[in-house]
């Protein structure tokens, strides 16, 4: 009597905890704003929580009567049967199966999608076996819409940022051009008469501070008039440039040779006395009387060589070795002259 009454009382508490368990559930999936649901192992819907009408636009009853084509885009249709398969194998070879978590695009009754994240969790009976599936589907769409913004606006910013490298890329390159423009003479590529100004102040600057020699060798070429005349001025062009090439083939890679003007070039040394402008003057008076023009044969100049002084204007030097040329010309061209800076300066 008293275990018979111990059993039916035992089964009634029980039969209470799971209606109270049951309410409790209930009221839980009723009250969510997410929408909670079981699916059968074929992939059917059991039941369904109420919210699915706020975010689907169908009631419970309407969605429970739908196939997974219905409820989801093809792409996420597919994810969710690959998962069933999985569950489905793993309930055959007696593997506990996985939960599934991941991002799924649903229909809404007007046909327009949305997206959701979704939680999914096998419930394993007593004996073992997969029963069912419980899952928690969450609206994301404002969170994936803010993401695909948030991702475009990345995109648009890199765009934006490669056009701004390229055009920086782009500026940088003509401002490399510029400052060749206006350093380098546009026949003969070396440098022009205002960069070889600069050149040398910077470099009296230096022979101050540091005590150095600097000297300088202008020339001129005879008669060059003449070449035009006989073999166009086209042909004096090329001339000038062969030249320049030649001579800075033929200079220390201190030295800098520019174009004065017309068919003037100047040589600053930097680290060089007059007598050793001297002799180099004496070297370029040689290479340029035997070096074979290819189409005017044979070319010769008037050099003018001084040293600077450190301690005068940059002009005074100038004037000086332009002197110095003329001097050279004077005496019959095809020679050279030196004034020296340092006395001169005095
Ligand atoms: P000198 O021995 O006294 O220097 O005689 P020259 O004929 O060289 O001197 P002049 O000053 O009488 O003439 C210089 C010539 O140089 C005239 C000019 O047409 C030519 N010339 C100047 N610049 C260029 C140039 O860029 N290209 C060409 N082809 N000729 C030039
Ligand atoms: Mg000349
Ligand atoms: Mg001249």
């Amino acid at each position: 009597m008293v275990d018979s009454y111990t059993e039916s009382s035992e089964g009634k508490e029980a039969e209470e905890r799971l209606r109270l368990s049951e309410l409790r559930h209930r009221f839980l999936a009723d009250s969510a704003s997410d929408v909670i649901w079981t699916m059968a192992l074929d992939g059917h819907i059991t039941s369904i929580s109420p919210a699915v009408e706020k975010v689907r636009g169908l009631t419970s009853e309407e969605a429970m009567g739908q196939s997974l084509d219905q409820i989801l885009t093809t792409d996420s249709g597919l994810k969710v049967a690959a998962y069933l398969t999985e569950v489905n194998e793993d309930a055959k070879t007696g593997r506990r199966p996985k939960s599934f978590r991941g991002d799924l695009e649903y229909y809404r009754k007007d046909g327009s999608t949305f997206w959701t994240e979704v939680l999914a969790y096998p419930l394993i009976g007593s004996d073992g076996s997969v029963v069912e599936i419980v899952g928690v589907t969450r609206d994301i769409n404002d969170r994936k819409h803010y993401e695909r913004r948030l991702e475009q606006a990345r995109a648009a910013a890199e765009v934006a940022n490669r056009a701004l490298a390229a055009s920086n890329r782009a500026l940088a390159v003509a401002n490399a051009k510029l400052q060749r423009m206006a350093t380098t003479d546009a026949l003969t590529g070396i440098a022009n008469r205002r960069h070889f100004e600069e050149m040398v102040e910077s470099e009296m600057a230096r022979a101050r501070r540091y005590d150095e020699h600097v000297s300088l060798i202008m020339f001129d070429i005879d008669h060059f008039k003449a070449i035009n005349d006989r073999f166009g001025h086209l042909a004096g062009d090329r001339t000038l440039v062969e030249l320049a090439h030649l001579v800075s083939l033929h200079l220390r890679a201190v030295d800098m040779l520019a174009r004065w003007g017309g068919e003037e070039f100047m040589v600053m040394m930097p680290y060089c006395r007059a007598a050793d402008a001297l002799k180099a003057a004496e070297r370029l008076r040689k290479l340029i009387a035997d070096y074979a023009f290819p189409e005017v044969a044979k070319v010769t100049v008037s050099l003018g060589v001084t040293e600077l002084h450190p301690d005068e204007p940059c002009e005074n030097a100038l004037k000086r070795v332009d002197d110095a040329m003329y001097q050279a010309k004077a005496a019959g061209r095809d020679t050279l002259c030196l004034i020296d800076g340092r006395d001169a300066a005095t």
